[in-house]
């Protein structure tokens, strides 16, 4: 199953997209991820990539429709993959056409009050992904899965956060329409403990827990 997860930074697609992955073993394909990696290696994408990032912008729709492109002829992909934070405009809706054909596309909608609580007081870790919240870490700097150093991720900054918010909500909420004319778009409440959301994209999916 090819499937999209769609909705604004902090709606929890990377920790949802992870699970689910795991459940169905398919790869979770992460252009945030991916650029973030080319940036901590230093490569001529990562390079381009970091204003747009630090400054809560999104990447050139060439830049990134190219990664994925390749990124989706990739063997492991062809039993299916979630993609998580692509498209996030509707030209990169347009080009993925071209190149795949998508099943599902899940919504996360959460509240904007809700995400910038939670981007604020996100931490992860660069090395293998995880996410964790100030609230929930006391005093620990580190990650549970791979023991790396946890970060803020500048891009997570207050200023920084309403900007993406406000990128969402002008280039990326027009995706909603685009998938729901298609028939494709399933709407589940972010808003919930991260169990319930998994288990409620799973029955969207008709996949047993
Ligand atoms: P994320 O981890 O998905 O929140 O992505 C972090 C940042 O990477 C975004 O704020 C954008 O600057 C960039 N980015 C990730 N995916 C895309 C995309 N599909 N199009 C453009 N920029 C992207």
């Amino acid at each position: 199953m090819n499937i999209i997860f769609l909705g604004p930074p902090g709606a929890g697609k990377g920790t949802q997209a992870q699970r689910i992955c795991s459940a169905l073993s398919i790869p979770q394909i992460s252009t945030g991820d991916i650029l973030r990696r080319a940036m901590k290696e230093g490569t001529e994408t990562g390079l381009k990539a970091k204003k747009f990032i630090d400054a809560g912008q999104l990447v050139p729709d060439e830049v990134i429709i190219d990664i994925v492109k390749e990124r989706l002829a990739q063997d492991d992909c062809g039993k299916g993959y979630i993609l998580d934070g692509f498209p996030r405009t509707v030209p990169q809706a347009e080009a993925l056409d071209t190149f795949a054909k998508i099943d599902c596309v899940i919504e996360l909608s959460v509240d904007d009050q809700v995400l910038v609580n939670r981007l604020s007081g996100r931490r992860v870790c660069l090395k293998c992904g995880a996410t964790y919240h100030v609230s929930m870490l006391g005093e620990k700097t580190t990650c549970d899965v791979c023991g790396e150093e946890l970060i803020q991720r500048e891009d997570d900054k207050a200023e920084t956060v309403l900007n993406r918010l406000k990128v969402y909500h002008t280039q990326t909420a027009p995706l909603i329409g685009y998938y729901e004319r298609k028939g494709l778009l399933r709407k589940v409440d972010g808003d919930q403990e991260v169990d319930a959301i998994c288990g409620a994209i799973l029955k969207t999916l008709g996949v047993r827990a």
